[in-house]
């Protein structure tokens, strides 16, 4: 069952409400072994100026040659968010000058990008996993990076790094339709968690892998989108949600002081949460776009775009109900295909045969818990998916209680052996022998007797009592059904 998801995020002004208007424009490097336009090497973290071909040099005469597994990346991607993928697309010139770009262009898509409409639905409200919104994406284009310039390095002068210049990134646009800070970042981490499960972008923020522009406007409610800003290269989900907290409030206190909002480039500063104007919309760029002569435009063949289609994952929003379908609930299922890793061990430990509900449960709780405990994610998991179902299935099989489930499981934690052989070698088994259990109840009501005639006064809270005492004496291994059952016809 999904609602639909209404904003009710508003700025309180001296004038009344103001509605924030939000559009993103994700800069997301696309994983591929090669640039965009040449075969060096994409590596993050090598040595300045290692992985630069003649070609990212912008050396006269070098021609650029497209990439097919980034433009594949690029079809994938747009074909997990139900965009419209554009058979006949085209390259681009965007020229400006600036030393981190040899070239002085950047080969972009301006007029025919690769793919086009498409969106993303969210759950802005982590309290409400049901209430989705869908943003809608304008379009995703391809294009080349530029290098990086580093003014730490030496008192008096910048080094540039041409590493970066001519990766491949997917810029991609979504409309104007996200209405608060917590909207944003659920809609970035939503695309972040598609990109990952398609593999078209490593997703790794810190690293620069994902950058987004912060369009951000401010209107009273109902009226006509108001001017906007862009705040530039902002590199975490964090920094754009505080980057249009703070937008937006200075918007509201600009125009209630009676002036205007200037379309303008903004910076963000990380260390006071801040933006202020980089440049003004006086000083804009004219690109002086035109196609790009060098490159022929693309044209996709069906059999590449069915490729594209039979090589996607299932994609999170589909797990989910699968998972829920399988008796997951909502919130669960929620956190289980948030990250494609977790997805993927828990897609293994259903293979393993284990029950979905009970599975769900354990992993979002014990496993999570444990992995927590050791600081490693669960691809580093010490307890494999199959020895984990083995475990589940002597649950299921009433083998173990929840309690002696949890005991095992440190031991499996600690030396990698076989549930089982852990249940017999320290006889760990839960017991459902009612003599003995009787004979045990029969010990702790005779220990206990104020207890018990409190109890039989009408005390009914002391029945809890009664059960712990019964299960310490039995070292835990007593089957809590049978325990409980068994004293309630003691105890009359
Ligand atoms: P440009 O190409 O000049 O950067 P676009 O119209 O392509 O402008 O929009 C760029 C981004 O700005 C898109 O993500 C879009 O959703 C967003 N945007 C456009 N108008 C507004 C507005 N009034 N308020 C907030 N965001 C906006
Ligand atoms: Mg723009």
């Amino acid at each position: 069952m999904m609602t639909d998801a209404t904003s009710s995020y508003r700025i309180q002004g001296a004038t009344g409400e103001w509605e924030v208007v939000i559009g993103l424009e994700v800069h997301a490097q696309i994983t591929s072994n090669a640039k965009l336009f040449s075969g060096a090497a994409t590596a993050f973290g090598a040595e300045p100026n290692t992985q630069v071909s003649l070609v990212d040099a912008a050396m006269p005469g070098m021609l650029p040659v497209p990439n097919r597994e980034c433009i594949r990346q690029a079809v994938r991607t747009g074909m997990a968010i139900d965009a419209q993928v554009n058979r006949w697309s085209r390259f681009d010139r965007k020229n400006y000058f600036y030393a981190d770009l040899p070239q002085g262009y950047q080969i972009s898509q301006l007029y025919h990008p690769l793919v086009g409409e498409g969106h993303v639905d969210v759950a802005p409200d982590e309290k409400q996993p049901d209430a989705i919104k869908r943003i809608g994406v304008e379009r995703i284009h391809v294009e080349q990076d530029a290098g990086k310039l580093m003014h730490d390095q030496h008192p008096t002068r910048s080094y540039v790094d041409l590493n970066r210049s001519g990766v491949a990134l997917m810029e991609i646009v979504s409309r104007p339709d996200m209405r608060s800070p917590a909207e944003a970042g659920a809609y970035l981490t939503k695309l972040r968690s598609i990109l990952r499960y398609v593999g078209s972008c490593d997703g790794n923020m810190d690293q620069g892998s994902i950058r987004a522009d912060v369009n951000v406007s401010v209107r009273k409610p109902g009226a006509e989108l108001g001017t906007r800003t862009e705040t530039k290269n902002v590199n975490s989900i964090r920094f754009v949600m505080q980057a249009i907290e703070h937008e937006a409030k200075r918007q509201v206190e600009v125009l209630e002081a009676g002036r205007r909002i200037e379309q303008e480039t903004r910076l963000f500063n990380p260390d006071t949460g801040t933006t202020r104007t980089m440049r003004s919309k006086e000083d804009a760029h004219d690109y002086r776009y035109f196609p790009d002569p060098d490159l022929l435009p693309l044209e996709l063949d069906e059999a590449f775009l069915a490729e594209c289609r039979e090589s996607l994952p299932e994609l999170p929003d589909v797990k989910r109900q699968r998972y829920e379908d399988a008796g997951v609930t909502l919130y669960n299922a929620g956190v289980l295909t948030a990250e494609v890793e977790t997805a993927r061990w828990f897609d293994a430990l259903l293979g393993a045969g284990a029950p979905a509900g009970p599975a769900s449960n354990w992993v979002t709780g014990e496993l999570f818990a444990a992995l927590n405990r050791l600081g490693v994610g669960i691809a580093e998991s010490p307890v494999t998916p199959a020895r984990a179902a083995e475990l589940l299935a002597l649950v299921a099989d009433g083998t173990l209680s929840g309690s002696l489930a949890k005991q095992v499981f440190e031991v499996m934690l600690e030396t990698g052996e076989e549930p089982a052989a852990i249940v017999e070698a320290r006889g760990l088994k839960q017991t459902s022998d009612t003599a003995a259990i009787e004979a045990v109840i029969a010990e702790v009501l005779a220990k206990n007797p104020g207890q018990l005639e409190q109890y039989r006064g009408g005390k009914d809270a002391l029945f809890g009592f009664f059960v712990g005492q019964t299960m310490k004496a039995m070292a835990g291994k007593a089957n809590p059904g049978v325990v409980n059952e068994l004293l309630r016809r003691a105890l009359g």
